[in-house]
């Protein structure tokens, strides 16, 4: 199996954080010509105060299938339980293999520190994953022959703050996605279900408006109206090289 270059997997905790937190960039990436992939560890089935679960992490799938289809993407979940998603073999297993199926160059995650612990354990799959994918042993599914350890990025955390000290975190880099932004929220809009239960759980009515004023906060740092921040990740072994500032900055 030869490896296709620019892919992109964004791998989120729930249906709907991708669109919140980097779809500007993905709808950027793909308009340049690169395979967009969204993953989720969890299906989203706490998602309703009214629904069961399982009818409602239905509605999910096809919600996340319908925001990736309309930037020419394709939809992955883990279909773990929403709350219940952990850093263990099983789990690491499903990750790698994910990642072995997509082989991506460039990923983009959740931050070690965000304010529910689903996110903060799906970055430490998605870092595993990003590290073991291309390790012949790390799983019996094959890996795709010539796979290097992808870039790795880190997209904000829930309004950009740290929940142990509400800072806003200091990106490496941020994204002018003031082009993209209505396409965007028509991403995000795919999440029907979501309107209603944020509402009924937050007391918030404002789905679309919270991330664009997210988005503003973050343009103001480039002073365009909107964007979006990342910071990567830059241990050992990792690519040191800024892609996504090399292709959208
Ligand atoms: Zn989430």
């Amino acid at each position: 199996m030869s490896i296709p270059k620019n892919i992109v997997l964004c791998f989120m905790a729930h249906p709907d954080d991708a669109e919140i937190l980097c779809g500007g960039v993905l709808i950027r990436l793909a308009e340049l010509g690169w395979q967009v992939h969204i993953a989720t560890a969890a299906n989203g089935d706490c998602g309703s105060e009214t629904l069961p679960r399982k009818e409602i992490a239905a509605i999910r799938h096809e919600e996340g299938m319908a925001a990736a289809k309309s930037i020419g993407g394709t939809y992955h979940s883990l279909a773990q339980p929403d709350l219940n998603v952990v850093f263990d073999q099983p789990t690491i297993r499903l990750a790698i293999d994910l990642f072995r199926a997509v082989c991506p160059t460039v990923v983009i995650t959740h931050p070690r520190e965000d304010y529910m612990l689903d996110h903060e354990q799906t970055h430490l799959l998605a870092r595993k994953a990003a590290f073991s994918f291309p390790i012949p042993n790390a799983s019996p599914m094959p890996p795709p022959s010539g796979a290097t350890i992808p870039h790795l990025y880190y997209a904000d955390p829930i309004e950009g703050r740290n929940p142990y000290t509400g800072e806003m975190v200091m990106p490496t880099v941020t994204i002018d996605v003031s082009g993209a932004i209505e396409k965007k929220a028509e991403m995000l809009a795919c999440h029907a279900s979501q309107r209603d239960w944020l509402r009924a759980h937050h007391g918030m009515d404002e789905y679309i408006e919270a991330m664009k004023r997210h988005s503003a906060e973050r343009g103001r740092l480039i002073n365009t109206p909107y964007a979006e921040s990342f910071r990567q990740h830059l241990g050992h072994a990792f690519p040191q090289t800024d892609v996504l500032a090399e292709l959208l900055a």
